[in-house]
């Protein structure tokens, strides 16, 4: 058996590993890099066609979003995952298809004038069609047969809905061994979704360290959160200004949603709040679906007294894209929820260059901005900032909402690798900054006793 590290090693975007067992070659995730991870390139180090199967533990772009370039190079086999995995799969991967689309017109052009050659998308909507109708999915706790002697099975990782730890089981000369791959480790106490599993055993581990750096402060609770938000909304009212979240299209919005339909009524004014994203409205109606199996115990509460916990009477989704641009001349204290997350496309740029330099508002952050984009940028203190190709002066109050966080942070970590009841064999950290990866396969090693490492690109194993 062999293990191949071909994305998120020593940085966080790009999750791909490619898992050779029982005569198969199985990638675990196939995402997009993004940030500055992206300078390799989308490209494949291997035969998209070699493929025999693809396992994708949830449906975030950076593990799901270059499926449809794999389907357009010529794989063909299934791709396993959760049911919402599936649904959230087929907006996104539309979706993403659309800006590769639209972002090869606009480089087109820019080419042209130089000179140069046409640029292709890197996929297209029809390659995303296509990647989805290999799709599979199976609910969590089931084990799956892939091929003889190999297995899966999906555990509830508490990160997004949908998210899944998966555990394969590979039997190779009548010796069995267990693989689990973490995806991202869900945070304690998220709205909306249950906290992650516990797994007593594995041979191999292949764990996420995002913030293997930090601990969010003290335990963060969701009335921790409502009180941030609160705060916000009361201080930045009272300033007459707009607050510009920045938000992820698909579980960060939904969170979002849920926190301020709690916070609202608690107000005693009215607070219009603008959905400025076709994604994030579409991933709201998928939220509002899949719900037994997926919702913890508080959001079924409120299910099942009748009430739509992603919803309340201000909101106002904005599909159309003239309409978006009306909120900038708008004279109206508010809230704006745009895509993208990380500032570095979507229409929240528009929002970020008509209030990035206004006093009176607010950029509330809501999510982990990666090394090298413009929401890292402002959340990092700069001045000034380039947005839509303009300089704009940063004069807004910057807020970073700490509790938010879909990802555990050290203590999490620990907690959840400390569950093993006896030491997997090795470790694998990968989805974390160089040096929380280096540090955190450290950490595992000289603090408990583990055999773990912090793999590079390309690296192979084997196990
Ligand atoms: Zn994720
Ligand atoms: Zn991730």
């Amino acid at each position: 058996m062999k293990i191949t590290f071909y994305g998120a090693a020593l940085c966080v975007t790009g999750s791909m590993t490619l898992l050779e067992a029982c005569g198969k070659r199985i990638l675990i995730d196939c995402g997009l890099s993004q940030g500055s991870d992206a300078k390799r390139g989308q490209g494949f180090d291997f035969d998209p066609k070699s493929i025999d199967a693809v396992l994708v533990t949830h449906a975030h772009i950076d593990h799901s979003g270059r499926l449809p370039y794999l389907y357009k190079l010529g794989f063909r086999g299934p791709v396993f995952c959760t049911p919402a995995t599936h649904k959230l799969c087929s907006i996104m991967l539309i979706d993403s298809a659309k800006i590769q689309e639209s972002d090869a017109v606009w480089l087109t052009k820019k080419a042209l004038r130089l000179g140069k050659k046409p640029v292709e998308p890197l996929y297209t909507e029809d390659d995303a069609r296509g990647i989805l109708e290999y799709f599979t999915s199976y609910s969590y706790g089931r084990t799956v047969n892939i091929a003889p002697g190999l297995d899966f099975r999906c555990i509830d990782a508490g990160h997004l809905l949908g998210s899944a730890f998966i555990e394969v089981f590979v039997v190779e000369d009548k010796k069995a061994s267990k693989l689990v791959f973490s995806g991202d480790i869900g945070n304690l106490d998220q709205p909306i979704i249950n906290d992650p599993s516990y797994i007593s055993h594995a041979d191999y581990v292949i764990m996420e360290s995002t913030y293997a750096d930090r601990n969010h402060q003290a335990v963060f609770s969701q009335s921790q959160s409502e009180d941030e938000l609160r705060g916000i909304i009361i201080s930045t009212f009272a300033r007459g200004g707009k607050i510009i979240m920045p938000t992820f299209s698909v579980g960060r919005t939904q969170e979002v949603l849920y926190l301020l339909a709690k916070v609202l009524p608690t107000l005693g004014f009215k607070v219009p709040v603008y959905l400025d994203s076709p994604l994030s409205i579409k991933a709201t109606e998928v939220f509002a679906t899949c719900i037994a199996g997926y919702y913890d115990k508080q959001a079924m509460e409120l299910v099942e007294k009748g009430i739509n916990p992603l919803d309340f009477d201000t909101l106002i989704p904005i599909e159309d894209a003239e309409k978006s641009k009306t909120l900038n001349t708008l004279d109206q204290a508010c809230i704006i929820i745009s895509s993208s997350g990380m500032c570095e496309a979507g229409r929240i740029r528009h929002h970020l260059k008509h209030n990035l330099w206004k006093s009176e508002s607010s950029i509330v952050f809501t999510g982990y901005q990666a090394e090298g984009t413009l929401g890292r940028s402002i959340v990092d203190g700069k001045k000034m900032v380039k947005v839509l190709g303009e300089q704009i002066k940063v004069r807004a109050q910057i807020y970073k909402m700490e509790g938010l966080s879909g990802h555990a942070d050290r203590s999490g970590l620990d907690k959840w690798i400390g569950a093993f009841a006896s030491l997997p064999r090795k470790v694998f950290v990968i989805h974390g900054e160089k040096e929380n990866a280096e540090l955190y396969a450290l950490h595992l090693s000289s603090d408990m006793g583990m055999d773990a490492v912090a793999p590079a690109y390309g690296q192979s194993f084997t196990i």
